[in-house]
């Protein structure tokens, strides 16, 4: 029994209080909070149980720590956007509550993906006696569990991880992102970086594309390699790998609009002067652009996420695939939101059960995949993500 402070009232954070609202023997309270209290209102009219809901600039540390401090929460859950990741940790650290997230800091001048500056709190939480868990989404989240799950359990050592993302989902718009446009759109066009032989390697973005079929009929796609956060700690963490990539589908016309506004400049994050004020580009393309939120109707199709990772075991080498498929409309009948909101929001649940109920424990700042897994991956099945694992014959990714 335990009361949680969910921050974030967007397509992330709809699921996770749907799925916290579905447990209240686990989640006996919860407050939700962010900056546009009317959304957070929204979410809880969808729910069959009251909720507390409240408004709170998540970039103002005085102000979170006097909502923290009304509520008294056990667990701050993180689902606002990646650039209020300190100052909630930061609150956090001020009002003696543990935290969690799905994706980490990175600050809205520079688009730059990296763990270090929440690394950097490592000692802070771990003498308040607090804890922080990051990554608790699915890409980072359930793909860094996988990878902790397959190590623990099939291998002696392991080698090579590719992560990869397909989203064979449809919504029907010439161009609209699956989660926030402006993290989104960071995120596609920053450099690629893998990790190969002990270093990672910047290649520009998009240049390495290769084609993947799905599991269970799901479908081809092209997919492109990118960097994405978890490579960076799975990296640390498993310190055999000798080369870990992250792939991620994208269709053509996602691809061709992605190009030409980039061309245009309006996917720029550097403020422009117009009409006697300052605009951010990719901010004003983000108020362009359908709301993630709101594709959960239009969207029909599926995802299909895992990581296939090769290794030795008992000196022989082999190939372990394991992936979750999920069905968009599938996802919006139970929540009312699309798949990839779903895919995140329920990890993030999972994550904050398994800390409130003292399954994870800990005192410091930790990525997902140092906890146990096997207790998250009975999560995933019982909550409506079930994997799959299957042993490969071989794995190339060829164009
Ligand atoms: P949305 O843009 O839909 O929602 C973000 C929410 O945060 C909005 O309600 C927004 O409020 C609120 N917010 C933004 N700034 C502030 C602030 N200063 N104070 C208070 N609230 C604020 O994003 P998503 O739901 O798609 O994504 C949420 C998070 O999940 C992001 O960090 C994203 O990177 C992460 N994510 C992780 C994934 C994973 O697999 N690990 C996958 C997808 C997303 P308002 O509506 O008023 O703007």
């Amino acid at each position: 029994m335990s009361k949680v402070l969910i921050i974030g009232a967007g397509g992330v954070g709809a699921v996770v209080v749907h799925k916290c609202a579905s447990l209240p023997e686990t989640f006996s309270e919860i407050t939700l909070a962010s900056r546009t209290k009317s959304k957070c209102d929204a979410i809880a009219a969808q729910l069959s149980r009251p909720i507390k809901t409240a408004a709170v600039d998540a970039d103002n540390v005085a102000e979170l720590v006097a909502l923290i401090e009304a509520e008294k929460p056990a667990l701050v859950i993180n689902v606002a956007l990646p650039y209020q990741d300190l100052t909630i940790m930061d609150a956090c650290l001020a009002t003696g509550v543990n935290y969690l997230d799905t994706a980490n800091y990175e600050p809205l001048d520079t688009a730059k993906f990296e763990y270090s500056w929440q690394w950097a709190y490592q000692d802070r939480f771990k003498e308040a006696g607090l804890m922080a868990l990051l990554g608790s989404g699915f890409d980072p989240g359930a793909t860094n569990v996988f990878t902790a799950y397959i190590a623990k359990h099939y291998f002696d050592e392991i080698h090579e991880l590719d992560i990869i993302d397909v989203n064979g989902g449809d919504h029907g718009y010439p161009f609209a992102t699956n989660f926030n446009p402006e993290i989104n759109i960071r995120e596609v066009t920053a450099e690629c970086r893998h990790f190969e032989n002990g270093d990672f390697v910047t290649t520009p973005a998009m240049s390495r594309k290769a084609s993947f079929t799905c599991p269970e009929g799901v479908g081809t796609y092209n997919i492109y390699r990118m960097y994405h956060e978890e490579l960076e700690s799975l990296v640390v963490n498993f310190p055999t790998l000798k080369r870990a990539q992250f792939w991620m589908s994208f269709g053509d016309s996602y691809l061709k609009h992605l190009e030409v506004l980039g061309n245009v400049g309006m996917t720029g994050i550097e403020p422009v002067e117009f009409q006697g004020q300052e605009i951010v580009p990719i901010q004003f393309l983000k108020a362009l652009l359908p709301d993630p939120s709101t594709l959960g109707p239009r969207t029909k199709g599926k995802t299909c996420i895992g990581c296939v990772v090769k290794g030795i075991k008992d000196g022989k080498e082999k190939i372990v695939y394991c992936y979750n498929i999920k069905d968009h409309q599938d996802c919006y009948q139970e929540v009312q939101s699309q798949a990839i909101s779903y895919t995140t929001g329920v990890p993030a649940m999972i994550g904050a059960k398994l800390m409130l109920e003292g399954t994870w424990q800990g005192q410091g700042v930790f990525n997902i995949e140092q906890m146990d897994p096997d207790p998250f991956m009975e999560g995933l099945n019982a909550y409506g993500l079930p994997w799959t694992v299957i042993e490969l014959d071989s794995f190339e990714l060829s164009d």
